[in-house]
């Protein structure tokens, strides 16, 4: 779970972290009150679920109220990167002389919590660690020893900080790892840690990520979770008990059983198709299941072909089968389907197919290489 700055910054100041003064709006008007309160320049940020805000220009600067008004008239409503700006965080601006970034994240690889320091903060930390990775300071932790002194004095001096900085990101980074343990986290963030003119450091920014599967320990996050923002497919998808991810390809992938659907979408990419979402309708499925997905799946506007790929083993062919038909009699479906079936009942189900408007295929590669012609063919005619 994602929740918002200004809902990190308040953990944060629970843990002594030192963030700017502020409180979230929703309207021009209430940020413009809340700037007056502040009684000095303030910045006002959209508070959305995605990162890089301030490239696209959802933080914006307000020396007076009026500016903080009219900054705020530009940001709320405004849409970042499919998101649409509902409320902004009002807060004292940062003197900002240097920005840091400090962050903690799961290093599944090393299974170990992983630290990282950078005196290159502020901008995109993928960007630094895909183009200077030696920016960034970083460190395993054992879960048995947590952060100890020592690797603190280590990551800063690793990461090149100035003297002031190094003399202040202990309590930072302590704070940072409580938040991280306490809250079942899988990433937690400050970019930028700002060094201010005073030489005092402060948090800019928050970012903190939660493990799911943690949720049921955080009561108290419940009230951050109605807000969560999702893709409207997907949120469609799972309000009617269907296991589907939405990609961004155009090749609509349905099949029985995450491991059978996911081999698809890497054969069906070997082949030069682009999968458009992901979707298991699981083992044992009825037809009126099968009907809902493939109707799911043509939500995506995006979708200009489906592959159906079923393998029957609790799975029927034939009920399978039933639901395809019964989708092609009653839904108004203008993309060509393919159909790979296998395994229980597969004949019978291929039999009542025949004639119908569907592709069959004999396996996987076959049918992953007919839905990739069938929708290239289609992109080339248009
Ligand atoms: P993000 O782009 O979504 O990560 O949002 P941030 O909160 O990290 O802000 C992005 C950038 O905006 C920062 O790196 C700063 O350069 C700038 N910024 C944010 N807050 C302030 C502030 O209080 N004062 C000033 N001068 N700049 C700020
Ligand atoms: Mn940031």
């Amino acid at each position: 779970m994602k929740i918002h700055e200004y809902q990190a910054k308040e953990i944060f100041a629970k843990y002594g972290v030192p963030i700017p003064p502020g409180r979230v709006a929703t309207t021009p008007d209430e940020v413009a009150q809340i700037a007056g309160e502040i009684g000095k320049p303030v910045v006002v940020k959209a508070q959305v679920h995605v990162g890089g805000r301030g490239k696209a220009g959802g933080i914006k600067l307000g020396k007076t109220p009026e500016e903080a008004r009219a900054a705020a008239e530009q940001i709320i409503g405004m849409d970042i990167k499919g998101l649409k700006v509902e409320q902004v965080l009002v807060e004292a601006a940062a003197d900002i002389k240097e920005e840091y970034y400090i962050g903690i994240t799961t290093d599944r690889a090393a299974r170990r919590n992983i630290v990282m320091v950078s005196a290159a903060g502020g901008i995109d930390i993928e960007e630094v660690a895909a183009s200077t990775p030696e920016k960034i300071a970083r460190l395993h932790l054992d879960p048995a020893l947590g952060l100890q002194d020592f690797q603190i004095r280590q990551l800063a001096y690793d990461a090149k900080l100035p003297a002031a900085a190094t003399k202040g990101i202990g309590p930072f980074l302590k704070a940072l790892y409580k938040v991280y343990v306490d809250y079942d986290c899988s990433l937690a963030e400050i970019n930028p840690l700002v060094l201010t003119g005073e030489g005092t450091l402060i948090a800019a920014d928050a970012k903190i990520n939660i493990d799911d599967n943690a949720l049921f320990r955080h009561k108290d996050l419940a009230q951050y979770q109605e807000a969560q923002e999702e893709d409207p497919i997907e949120a469609e998808a799972h309000k009617r008990g269907l296991t589907y991810v939405r990609l961004e390809g155009d090749i609509g992938i349905i099949g029985n059983g995450a491991g059978l659907v996911m081999t698809t979408l890497d054969v069906v990419q070997r082949e030069g198709g682009r999968p458009a979402n992901f979707l298991d309708i699981g083992g044992g499925a009825k037809a009126e299941v099968v009907r809902t997905a493939i109707d799911t799946v043509l939500l995506d506007k995006n979708v200009k072909g489906i592959f159906f790929n079923i393998f029957g083993g609790i799975t029927r062919g034939d009920e399978v089968a039933k639901g395809m038909l019964d989708a092609m009699s009653t839904m108004d479906i203008k993309v060509p389907i393919v159909v790979r079936l296998t395994g229980t009942r597969a004949a019978e189900g291929l039999k009542l197919l025949e004639g119908s408007a569907l592709t069959p295929a004999a396996t996987m590669q076959e049918g992953a290489q007919k839905i990739v012609g069938l929708v290239n063919n289609a992109g080339q005619a248009a």
